[in-house]
């Protein structure tokens, strides 16, 4: 059998230090994060759930992110290499790749509502058959199938278990590199970084966006243009981390 990084039921609810280690993970304080999904073999956070409506009230779909930043920058880099691209081509000409997708997809949207129950923050209908990651037809973000794939577990997500096993070279489920990734004794980040939000924010209005009836979409167009150049700079920033960390 091999290590699965899938969190056990009754270590989903994140801890005051989780919630401070996924604030120092991430540099910034995390907001309505509701459950671990996935741990570190040594209990550490890899990946936060957060709820399907933020506290602000904002419908937010992408459920699963990756806050470890070894594993975060190693999506980057699998992101730079162009993977994205031919995955997304093999979906248009592979059926059994694109059932399997679109069954991922589905899987994504049944735990977001599962979560949502038990987090008790109640139905979003604003997004409703919409996941994230450019699922079920495209692939538009590999930290989101990473976070997906650790999150389910092997055999739900193909790309996603594809994408992790891509990733091999730098991070593992079965190893711990926890150590010098990020600064553990930092005080906890209180102070938002409103690039992030604004990143946030802009992800859930793209998702949102993307399969609503859209009469003017300039707005939408500039949410994108906003989320695709936060996400550039974040994965800038993931590599430089880890590029110091190692
Ligand atoms: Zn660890």
């Amino acid at each position: 059998m091999p290590a699965s990084a899938t969190t056990a039921e009754g270590a989903r609810v994140p801890t005051q230090h989780d919630l401070d280690t996924l604030s120092r993970q991430l540099n910034r304080p995390v907001r309505d994060v509701v459950e671990i999904p996935a741990r570190c073999v040594c209990g550490n956070p890899l990946v936060a759930a957060t709820a399907p409506r933020l506290g602000n009230g904002i419908p937010f779909p992408t459920t699963f992110y990756l806050t470890h930043p070894v594993l975060t920058a190693a999506a980057s880099r699998l992101e730079a290499s162009g993977l994205m691209t031919e995955m997304t081509d093999r979906l248009a000409v592979d059926a059994e790749l694109a059932a399997g997708y679109q069954r991922a997809h589905e899987s994504y949207i049944a735990a977001r509502t599962a979560i949502g129950e038990r987090a008790g923050t109640g139905p979003v209908p604003e997004i409703n058959g919409i996941s994230a990651g450019g699922m079920p037809t495209r692939v538009k973000c590999l930290h989101v199938l990473v976070g997906h794939a650790l999150a389910a577990g092997p055999g739900v997500n193909p790309l996603g278990d594809e994408a992790l096993a891509a990733l091999a070279q730098w991070w593992t489920a079965d190893a711990c590199q926890c150590e010098g990734a990020w600064d553990d004794q930092a005080p906890v980040p209180i102070k938002d970084l409103s690039r992030h939000v604004k990143h946030l924010n802009a992800l859930a209005a793209e998702e949102t966006q993307a399969q609503a009836v859209q009469p003017d979409v300039a707005p939408a167009a500039a949410a994108k243009q906003d989320g695709a150049e936060a996400a550039a700079a974040d994965a800038a920033a993931d590599v430089a981390r880890t590029d110091r960390a190692g």
